[in-house]
């Protein structure tokens, strides 16, 4: 990127009324069969206008072609019984009914290639597409054929590298890996999750990030950030290896969040999407809100590999938010981008 501090955001943004129940989750879709297919072409369409409107720099399918980022992607795999239901824990945070792993886990054929393909066509800015992270799937599931969370992470790695592999070729500039759990179980992290991660990104040339949050502003996420105290220092469990790892970019909470900004210093190096966007609250930054998280990032971060960003996904937002979240996003980003040119 030769833009000085280009925009992006974490992931998903909302959908048309018409495609699927707003401000909902895993919300069911309005379409089916070739309604369906063409529904999210055209949601897709709308989701990159609204990012170009509001100056994004580094667009995305706007998450239009999933329901939910994770559950999504493994509908497509071989191995997965989706009638066949347990309730788990997941992220140690709250309980969903989830499908089961009865066999060995393939992908018979690409997931989001074509839908890349799509909006590749339809824009000469960069794109950046989202994958779950392979710690983020194994969570999401009830297993009972691998019997082991580490072996079960390594087949998705493997499977998450093919499809990373044809988003490349089809033209995808950065894929990004969601990691929620990279905020929870930090030994697993340390001891084998991020070793599937680089798994997953073996052999590419674009570049890669991994996304880590504190998730959606759902209850059971502000919930449980309730219960974190004053300070959240989960990230410094896993940043210093996160650091040595092949990963290009780290995308992180940092805005409203109890995350000490110092912590950045542990990933120095890196580039990092710096979430300066609050996604679990309606009320809407002011540009200076903005400028100020930024401002407080360079601290730690090379102006030249400082990416702003949203916290997380805006999905559950209603479009007027999200959209004016966006533009706040861009002015604040404008605001310090100016300062560093006049320095
Ligand atoms: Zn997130």
């Amino acid at each position: 990127m030769k833009t000085l501090l280009p925009t992006s955001t974490a992931g998903s943004l909302p959908k048309p009324t018409w495609l699927a129940q707003p401000e909902t989750l895993w919300s069911p879709w309005k379409l089916q069969g070739d309604e369906l297919i063409s529904g999210k072409q055209d949601a897709l369409r709308l989701s990159l206008q609204e990012q170009q409107h509001a100056g994004v720099d580094i667009v995305s399918d706007g998450e239009q072609t999933r329901q939910h980022f994770v559950t999504t992607f493994i509908e497509h795999l071989d191995g997965v019984d989706f009638e066949n239901r347990h309730t788990v824990t997941i992220r140690n945070r709250y309980e969903a009914s989830v499908p089961t792993v009865v066999g060995p886990v393939s992908r018979p054929k690409s997931v989001f290639v074509e839908d890349a393909k799509f909006l590749r066509q339809q824009t000469n800015q960069p794109i950046k597409w989202a994958l779950p992270g392979p710690m983020t799937m194994i969570d999401t599931l009830y297993d009972a054929h691998y019997q082991s969370r580490e072996k079960l992470a390594w087949e998705f790695a493997k499977i998450l590298n093919q499809e990373a592999k044809e988003l490349e070729a089809a033209g995808v500039d950065i894929i990004q890996f969601d990691e929620p759990a990279f905020n929870v179980f930090f030994d697993d992290v340390n001891d084998w999750g991020i070793a599937c991660l680089e798994r997953a990104i073996e052999g590419l040339k674009c570049e890669t990030a991994v996304h880590i949050c504190y998730g959606y502003g759902i209850k059971a996420n502000t919930d449980w950030k309730k219960t974190l105290g004053t300070e959240w220092r989960q990230y410094e469990a896993v940043f210093p290896k996160l650091q040595q790892s092949n990963i290009d970019i780290i995308s992180l909470e940092c805005h409203n969040s109890h995350v000490p900004m110092e912590l950045l210093e542990l990933i120095r190096g890196k580039k990092v999407m710096v979430g300066a966007i609050d996604v679990a609250r309606n009320e809407i930054e002011t540009p200076e809100e903005v400028a100020a998280t930024l401002r407080k990032a360079l601290q730690f971060v090379d102006a030249d590999k400082l990416y702003p960003c949203t916290n997380c996904g805006m999905a559950p937002l209603s479009r007027q938010v999200a959209s004016a979240k966006l533009k706040a996003l861009s002015a604040g980003a404008a605001i310090v981008r100016n300062e560093l040119i006049n320095k």
